[in-house]
């Protein structure tokens, strides 16, 4: 079989979940066809900096226009890509569009760092590092302005292939991120000897950042570790004021969630970009109230 494993036949009983066999079948067969026929678009989720309410980058999430069902998000078919071996295709083709995406916006002299999301069956792929260099290459995007998230999890397990890749991306400038933090079983030992460049702190950590005291205290802990590490910090699913009022209190520099931006077409991003007016009071911003 290729590496892709995509090839492969696979059969699949009701036990494997919620979905039956037959559907799962339907759905590889459809994600084949959406491979090849453009189907999988990307959207842009902005990044703000809490403090100065700048744009200062973006994530690339994956979309599936499909034929008949519309417009699907990662949760309809990220796992079955990933079963089948489809992910590395489907990876690619994400990689190459955002990287696209980023070099146009460039080219429009609207420079804006990009993060996409990779996973397990991408980085043990043998010829993971050889292809995200082609892509920039080809794209002519550049590795500085890219940063790779991998989940904690995949951070953490099987951790010498991971390093192999990580470092090999890191030396060409490429920066790596651990997305759904604190999630996983991370401990500080561990994480000091990973070459990451970014947590992003998981969604469920900043829901309730208003009201609960614990939540608060594991941001808290968080960002403590992120600076003695050196690391930078990424406050996922901001959804409220309050919860950015806690995070700027706290110290955390950049957040990303639906009080600034949904996940956005491209076009819709750059109209959003030119028109957003910062959620943040004013009294906090002086450079933009001065403005
Ligand atoms: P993620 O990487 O943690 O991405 C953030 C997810 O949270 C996105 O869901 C985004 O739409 C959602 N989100 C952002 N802000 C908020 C908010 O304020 N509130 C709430 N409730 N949700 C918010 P999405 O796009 O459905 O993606 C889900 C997951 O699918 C991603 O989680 C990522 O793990 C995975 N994924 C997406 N694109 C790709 C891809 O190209 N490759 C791989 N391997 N995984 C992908
Ligand atoms: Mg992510
Ligand atoms: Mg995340
Ligand atoms: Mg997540």
């Amino acid at each position: 079989a290729k590496a892709a494993g995509g090839n492969t036949l696979r059969v699949y009983s009701h036990s494997d979940g919620e979905v039956p066999a037959r559907e799962r079948l339907r759905l590889e067969t459809d994600l084949r066809v959406a491979l090849a026929s453009d189907q999988i678009t990307v959207f842009f989720q902005p990044k703000v900096d809490v403090d100065t309410g700048h744009v200062t980058g973006a994530e690339a999430l994956a979309r599936w226009n499909h034929p008949r069902r519309g417009l699907l998000t990662p949760g309809a078919f990220i796992e079955i890509a990933e079963e089948t071996g489809l992910i590395l295709r489907l990876g690619d083709r994400v990689l190459e569009l955002a990287c696209r995406q980023g070099r146009a916006w460039i080219d429009a002299g609207q420079p804006l760092p990009l993060a996409v999301n990779v996973s397990m069956r991408q980085l043990e792929w043998a010829g993971y590092t050889d292809r995200v260099l082609e892509i920039l290459e080809a794209t002519g995007f550049p590795p500085s302005m890219l940063e790779l998230e991998l989940t904690e999890t995949v951070a953490m397990a099987n951790s010498e292939q991971v390093r192999l890749v990580t470092e090999r991306l890191r030396r060409a400038g490429i920066r790596f991120a651990i997305d759904d933090f604190g999630t996983g079983y991370s401990s500080l030992g561990h994480l000091q000897h990973l070459p990451f460049d970014t947590f992003k702190i998981d969604r469920s950590f900043i829901s309730g950042l208003e009201v609960e005291g614990s939540n608060r205290l594991i941001v808290e802990t968080i960002l403590s570790m992120a600076r003695s590490l050196n690391y930078e910090v990424v406050a996922e699913g901001v959804e409220t004021l309050e919860q950015l009022e806690v995070l700027r209190a706290t110290g955390c520099k950049t957040a990303q969630g639906y009080l600034f931006g949904m996940p956005m077409a491209a076009t819709m991003f750059a109209s959003w970009r030119r028109a957003f007016q910062p959620a943040v009071p004013p009294s906090a911003l002086p450079s933009l109230a001065a403005a």
